[in-house]
């Protein structure tokens, strides 16, 4: 079974083959030429013949249709490998950027279920983000799916897709640590702290702010910390957990 749980699961009875889905390869991007809703009707008629693992509204819905564990209709000699997704429109239409955004959050999950590499596929033996048209008479001859100016938006989608699987870059420097101040480092991030607390109001520095930790830091430090209310062993200028959290220095 693989869902991906940020589509609307609106399974269809027919039009597809259980299993037989081979390594997937990569997904492969269809113009209805036609609505969301008149796809998702069409796809439950077993005079269809037809049906595809997803479909995108123009708005931005989402729909998964076949699990992609099973064999969509889709592209003919192209399904044993790769995935589908429909997309609501008429030939020569654009993308929406919804519907950039959804494949892009379709084919970054199909990277981490399937190790499908985040590119445009070179063709049906490559791997990545396809087309339906790139299979030519192997995949039912369609050379108008899902058009040129579609065709244009697929290196878009891919670059989308590569920054929704960048883990997040946190903001600020994490604690370095209390054993850290005590050695009187010299770091970056002691100039990036100081800068901060120039930036406070709290600067007690007779040397600027960095790159050594000194006496100086110290007493700028303890400035902020009672400043912004600490107090105790959280006030006596040396950086503990909870007090740099609250400083926010940047990352660098
Ligand atoms: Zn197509």
């Amino acid at each position: 079974m693989a869902k991906f749980k940020g589509a609307q699961w609106r399974p269809i009875a027919t039009n597809y083959t259980n299993g037989g889905q081979t390594a997937v390869r990569g997904l492969v991007v269809h113009i209805m030429a036609g609505t969301l809703a008149g796809t998702d009707s069409w796809f439950r008629n077993p005079a269809a013949r037809a049906s595809s693992h997803f479909g995108t509204g123009k708005g931005g819905a989402l729909y998964q249709w076949v699990d992609t564990a099973n064999r969509a209709w889709a592209q003919a000699n192209g399904n044993s490998s790769w995935l589908s997704i429909e997309n609501e429109g008429k030939g020569g239409d654009s993308l929406t950027s919804a519907q950039m955004d959804r494949i892009a959050e379709v084919f970054a999950w199909a990277h981490k279920t399937y190790g499908v590499p985040l590119q445009v596929a070179s063709g049906t033996s490559g791997r990545g983000l396809g087309y339906h048209a790139m299979g030519g008479s192997g995949w039912g001859g369609h050379t108008q799916c899902p058009g040129t100016r579609i065709v244009k938006q697929l290196p878009e989608i891919v670059a989308r897709a590569k920054r929704l699987t960048k883990p997040a870059v946190p903001k600020y420097a994490p604690f370095p640590g209390d054993k850290f101040f005590r050695s009187s480092p010299r770091s970056a991030v002691i100039t990036a702290m100081g800068k901060r607390l120039v930036a406070e109001k709290c600067s007690a520095y007779s040397d600027g702010p960095g790159p050594q930790w000194t006496e100086s830091d110290r007493k700028s430090y303890a400035k902020w910390q009672k400043k912004r209310g600490f107090t105790g062993a959280d006030a006596d200028g040396w950086p503990g957990k909870t007090t740099w959290d609250a400083l926010k220095v940047p990352r660098v």
